[in-house]
């Protein structure tokens, strides 16, 4: 974790406002990285060691004192370079990445949290977090309390003098239901309670929740930011004091969950491109979600950037344009979903989103098929058997819809 105070050249503003002098493309291209400092490499060398060695003592007690230099679990020179540039891209102090987004959820609760302390989180959430805020947390003396914070003054009565953070999504994975960053901030700050917002389905080139007044963001750095479908990654961004804690308690010795170098590399080579290739993913999501919206065997479709979506507005607030995440639903239902999904030749059935192929699922069909090992798998609240996720790749988008097209056909 290095905070970007430390790197001179795109300092932040000492008021905290994110005026930093270069554009969001040119920072994801070079932020945190001189050449000078690794032999003129132009791109980002991979440091394979699990340990640093030392001059003398005296240079092992100054890298200690610098937040951990000792040991590769703690600090890694590529690592670093991917922490300061994501830090950099949200508008935060610091960074601290991970092996996984589970990870980052993982640190961040336990670092922050205790045995009696309360979390309150919005009733729809991504199903592994779920799983960790209903099975996992509970077993450590902390409460969760579900809220729906499409209504923000819930949290009047939701947060008690126990409560240490308020966590949500948004878009709200797997609905494409949007929530209002800063009306939920500012009711959380009323109280003195931190906001941390999972900010995986927009990514910064879409959306930098700090900027709306959120307090902690985390990425699933396996989703959009590397965006090639090729590696795991997690990041917690915010503010330099708290980022510390995540860093020297949360990854060095609660959860330890580093990230390897070579996955901080793909995730700085793919970060490169990424409002390029968000530009592209929204282009070709809304066009698909005009042609679903308009398709007889289409029921419903969800997509913020839809002036027929309910969160329209708030998403046109918050958010430069929408992701290629979707969610859509058949009038023929959960049997139709199956159907449909056989047919399709083009799109990827498979879990997991952002990446350059289109990929499609149906959570009601794998939440049927889980519940023959686990009985206490179930639907996450607000997701119906019909709801299809659908995550628009970057390929041609007529292909896509001609795909789409013959797989509707008839149903
Ligand atoms: C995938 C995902 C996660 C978990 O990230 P992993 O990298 O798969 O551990 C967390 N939140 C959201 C919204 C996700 O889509």
């Amino acid at each position: 974790m290095r905070s970007n105070s430390d790197h001179g050249e795109h300092q932040e503003q000492p008021d905290g406002s994110h005026t930093a002098s270069l554009g969001f493309d040119t920072r994801a291209i070079h932020h945190g990285f001189d050449p000078a400092a690794f032999k003129r490499a132009v791109q980002p060398p991979v440091f394979l060691t699990s340990t640093y060695g030392f001059e003398s003592v005296e240079a092992n007690d100054a890298a200690a004192a610098l937040g951990g230099r000792l040991y590769a679990r703690e600090y890694n020179p590529t690592t670093e370079i991917l922490e300061q540039r994501l830090a950099n891209l949200e508008g935060a102090e610091a960074g601290v990445v991970l092996s996984t987004g589970m990870a980052a959820f993982g640190t961040l609760i336990l670092s922050l949290l205790s045995q009696g302390d309360e979390l309150v989180v919005h009733k729809t959430l991504y199903s592994n977090t779920v799983a960790m805020v209903e099975q996992g947390l509970p077993r450590f003396g902390i409460k969760v309390v579900p809220v729906d914070l499409a209504d923000p003054s819930k949290l009047d009565a939701a947060i008690t003098e126990r409560t240490q953070l308020v966590y949500f999504e948004t878009p709200v994975n797997p609905l494409s239901s949007i929530l209002d960053i800063a009306a939920i901030a500012k009711r959380a700050h009323t109280h003195g309670v931190k906001v941390a917002v999972d900010s995986t389905f927009a990514s910064p080139a879409l959306q930098r929740p700090i900027e709306h007044g959120a307090d902690i963001v985390l990425h699933s750095l396996t989703k959009y930011i590397s965006g090639h479908g090729d590696t795991l990654g997690g990041a917690l961004l915010g503010d330099a004091e708290t980022l510390y804690r995540l860093h020297e308690t949360g990854l060095r010795y609660i959860t330890g969950a580093t990230l390897a170098p070579h996955s901080a590399f793909l995730i700085l080579r793919g970060l490169k491109t990424l409002s390029l290739r968000m530009e592209r993913h929204g282009t070709s999501a809304l066009a698909i979600a005009r042609i679903l919206e308009a398709h007889p065997a289409v029921s419903w479709v969800s997509y913020p950037f839809l002036e027929t979506h309910p969160d329209h507005a708030i998403a046109r607030k918050q958010m430069a344009q929408g992701s290629g995440m979707l969610a859509f639903g058949l009038h023929a239902g959960f049997d139709g979903a199956r159907t449909m999904l056989d047919r399709l030749k083009l799109l990827t059935r498979a879990v997991s989103l952002g990446d350059t192929d289109s990929l499609i699922y149906h959570p009601a069909s794998i939440t049927r098929a889980r519940q023959s090992v686990r009985k206490d798998a179930h639907m996450i609240s607000g997701v119906g058997d019909d709801l299809i996720r659908l995550s628009v790749g970057l390929e041609d988008v007529n292909d896509l819809i001609g795909d789409l097209r013959q797989a509707l056909r008839g149903l």
